[in-house]
């Protein structure tokens, strides 16, 4: 007997009726001959609520606190799920993280998982049961209770396909599949049929919010098929899988934007070996995630160093930065926010060229000005103006075409 593990979105259980829906997806599944884990994220938006609720109390809530709050809401859609499965007239149990052993690190608010207890799951498995197990949540060695990340259901599901071994994963959201772009801000987006894990992980962690990056990992390094579609069509949706030769022909498989995002310039750094190492061990000491590190160096024997962070890491990182400037007697510490970044991703990058002057014309003619520009192998990144990010997504959308079907 096959195992499928299915996840469902908080669109997808936003209320009684789509409850009842995805309900009866599982059951079908089951039907057909499978044993089912279905992972659930809060209904609609109640993470948003609770989190807003938490702002209403305090300004800067506790993140153990806030973690005990947010848990809750997948605590409410999973015993709805089994409930609904129930009335159905099938068996079904529900679970939290840490009843299924989810073992993360105790940072809280975006812990990692560790490793996942498979015992209690297979054994209501074995009783023929369909296994609710709540998204975005597990506990520590101690038993506290930590949450994985906005949008990490997604990293609960591919995390137990792996563990479980699973034929496959399917995410059911309020899209029917990965597109070119978000399709909320270029209707023009094209679905997408295949990609591969590398290129949605860059997308994903480039602001692709349809599918949460670790989830994309834990699928590539233990060959998880990922099939993302909708809870809403029979339609099959965008399968993600190892990368396939046919892929390398498309040279930029999809566009991305972030925004809310911080950038902090470091100047006069002292340019001597060790310096940049210790800034970012005493970031990360403080839990605070970087990218787009851009180092420049001048005649003066020092550095600038320059990097981007998320909105929800921006006071923590003032904090940091300060200290590294007493620490350094840097010259001066720049923090610009609001800024946003716009990339283009895809496979096809490696063995094409003038992808980037492409992007960079796309940009200059819609007349937005690029403050850093950041690179790898299939990705080009740029840190522009947020009030330009919309704008700038469409034109490079446009200029690739991505709205055309590949030949
Ligand atoms: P869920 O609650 O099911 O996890 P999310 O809101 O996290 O759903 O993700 C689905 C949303 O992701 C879509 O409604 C869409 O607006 C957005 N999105 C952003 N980029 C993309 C993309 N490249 N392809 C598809 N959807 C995208
Ligand atoms: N409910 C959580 C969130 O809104 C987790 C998820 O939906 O994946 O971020
Ligand atoms: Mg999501």
């Amino acid at each position: 007997m096959e195992l499928i593990v299915q996840k469902f979105g908080g669109t997808s259980v936003a209320d009684a009726e789509r409850i009842h829906r995805a309900a009866r997806r599982a059951i079908r599944a089951k039907q057909e001959g499978n044993k089912v884990v279905m992972v659930v994220s809060a209904m609609g938006k109640s993470t948003d609520k609770l989190i807003s609720l938490a702002r209403d109390i305090s300004d800067d809530p506790p993140r153990r606190e806030l973690d005990m709050l947010l848990t809750t809401g997948e605590q409410v859609s999973i015993s709805l799920m089994a409930m609904a499965i129930h009335a159905a007239g099938h068996e079904a149990i529900s679970l939290t993280g840490g009843q299924i052993g989810l073992i993360t690190d105790s940072v809280h608010t975006k812990a990692r998982i560790q490793k996942i207890g498979t015992d209690r799951i297979r054994q209501e498995l074995e009783n023929d049961r369909i296994v609710i197990v709540a998204g975005f949540q597990g506990i520590d060695e101690s038993g506290e209770i930590y949450t994985l990340g906005r949008g990490a259901s997604d990293t609960t599901a591919v995390a137990l396909a792996a563990v479980l071994g699973a034929k496959y994963c399917e995410i059911y959201t309020d899209v029917d599949g990965v597109y070119t772009t978000d399709p909320r801000i270029e209707p023009k987006a094209r679905k997408i049929e295949w990609i591969s894990y590398d290129e949605i992980l860059e997308l994903a962690s480039q602001g692709a919010g349809v599918m949460h990056s670790r989830a994309i990992e834990f699928g590539k390094k233990y060959n998880v098929e990922i099939h993302v579609r909708s809870s809403f069509t029979d339609f099959s949706g965008t399968w993600i899988t190892h990368e396939e030769e046919h892929m390398e022909h498309i040279v930029v498989s999809g566009v991305t934007v972030k925004k809310d995002l911080a950038q902090f310039v470091l100047a006069g750094v002292p340019n001597q070996p060790g310096v940049a190492a210790n800034i970012f061990a005493h970031v990360a000491e403080h839990g605070v995630v970087v990218d787009d590190i851009i180092q420049t160096f001048d005649q003066s024997g020092h550095a600038s160093i320059s990097f981007t962070v998320e909105e929800s890491d921006l006071s923590e990182c003032k904090l940091v930065a300060e200290e590294i400037r007493q620490a350094y007697n840097l010259s001066e510490v720049i923090c610009k926010e609001p800024v946003a970044k716009v990339s283009a991703v895809g496979v096809g990058m490696r063995s094409h060229t003038g992808v980037a002057q492409k992007m960079f014309k796309a940009l200059a003619e819609a007349e937005v000005n690029i403050n850093t520009i950041t690179t790898s192998e299939i990705k080009i990144s740029c840190v522009i103006d947020p009030d330009q990010a919309d704008d700038a997504l469409r034109v490079i959308h446009a200029a690739f075409e991505l709205d055309k079907e590949p030949e």
